[in-house]
């Protein structure tokens, strides 16, 4: 059994190892025309906090990816494994100044350790005119990390990584039993999908050991600890493909993360990303059958794309769910 996984972002990489998970016996092979750095994961502050927009097939389906991919992070949390792999434990509050559905979520409130209204107290935790507040614990995956540690564990695996640029799923280099494809905003153009739409993002990554805390304020503001750097946020830009770093998105997020905690002022700032994230109203997790170009036999394929601004931790939620639909796709397989 041979399958090939096209992309080697979180999605394309957590589908590989799972895809190992299940069939010991199989090779997978990445392939790939961006790694690490280049690719949008890397940048993410990584906070396990799905929006309630997120969207899957049914609200049971969503759901179920949402629960799988949390234990999947938190079972790493709990390992040894836990600070190599870029994961670890992050409390944090989401206020808000005008509504209180902004800080309430369906999907996580009973999922997470904690999830609770914020009291009065700490709602003067940080400049501001915030009325509503809830107070959570959930996780963090640094992708700068985790890449490199599955990627790692993939090939200790057998797995195989290639350096590919896909031009059409039809003419794939090699005849594979199944592909997954994990392109995230690549299959923008590799599908001709126009619900494929980018948000752009802009974040500062600044040097603040202090902050241990997240907090998420009004107008997409956010500040992320993760294990080097904070993560300053953010904005999102609906269909734009600027990648460019913004001097003036950069001067706001500042501003506006500056006046939550002014002690950030002090902070040194060490990078600044922009990424587009592959937003789609609904992920596409699914199965098509396709012609190969050169001899039109038939091209098994699971899609896994478009998680938006979620792609990071649910990641591990939809794989499991894509890996389900490529056992589906071998029945009558006789390899199995
Ligand atoms: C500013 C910002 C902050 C974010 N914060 C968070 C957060 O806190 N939590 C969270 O969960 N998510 C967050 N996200 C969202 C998250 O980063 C994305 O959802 C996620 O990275 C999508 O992963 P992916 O693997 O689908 O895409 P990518 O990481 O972009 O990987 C796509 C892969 O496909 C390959 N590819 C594409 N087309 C082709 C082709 N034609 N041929 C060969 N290879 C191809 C690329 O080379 C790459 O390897 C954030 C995003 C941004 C921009």
């Amino acid at each position: 059994m041979h399958f090939g996984i096209v992309g080697s972002g979180i999605v394309g990489l957590t589908t590989a190892l799972e895809l190992q998970n299940n069939f010991p016996n199989a090779k997978v092979t990445i392939l790939a025309d961006r790694f690490n750095e280049d690719t949008t994961s890397y940048m993410a502050a990584g906070i396990f906090r799905p929006s309630t927009s997120f969207m899957g097939p049914t609200q049971e389906i969503t759901q179920q990816w949402i629960n799988d991919a949390f234990h999947y992070w938190d079972d790493i949390r709990r390992s040894n494994k836990a600070s190599l792999a870029g994961v670890c434990q992050l409390s944090g509050y989401i206020f808000s100044s005008t509504s209180p559905s902004i800080v309430r979520n369906h999907f996580i409130e009973k999922l997470l350790p904690i999830y609770r209204q914020a009291t009065e107290e700490e709602l003067k935790l940080c400049q501001g005119n915030w009325k509503y507040g809830s107070f959570f614990t959930t996780c963090v995956t640094e992708s700068r990390l985790f890449l490199p540690y599955g990627t790692q564990k993939f090939k200790e695996a057998g797995g195989v990584v290639l350096f590919h640029h896909v031009d059409s799923l039809k003419t794939l280099p090699e005849k594979y039993d199944v592909v997954v494809n994990c392109t995230g905003m690549g299959a923008k153009e590799l599908c001709g999908d126009q619900q494929l739409v980018p948000i752009r993002g802009q974040v500062l990554k600044v040097r603040a050991p202090w902050i241990k805390t997240a907090f998420y304020g009004d107008y997409d503001t956010y500040i992320v600890p993760g294990f080097d750097t904070v993560t300053l946020g953010g904005c999102r830009q609906y269909d734009s493909y600027n990648l460019d770093v913004c001097k003036y998105d950069s001067m706001a997020i500042k501003e506006r993360c500056y006046n939550m905690l002014p002690s950030l002022k002090k902070a040194e700032v060490v990078r600044e990303f922009v990424g587009l994230r592959p937003h789609r109203s609904v992920v596409r997790v699914e199965k098509e059958i396709m012609q190969r170009s050169v001899d039109g036999s038939a091209i098994k394929i699971v899609h896994n794309y478009g998680h938006g601004g979620y792609g990071v931790t649910t990641a591990p939620g939809t794989a499991k769910y894509a890996v389900k639909l490529v056992r589906e796709m071998l029945v009558g397989n006789s390899k199995l």
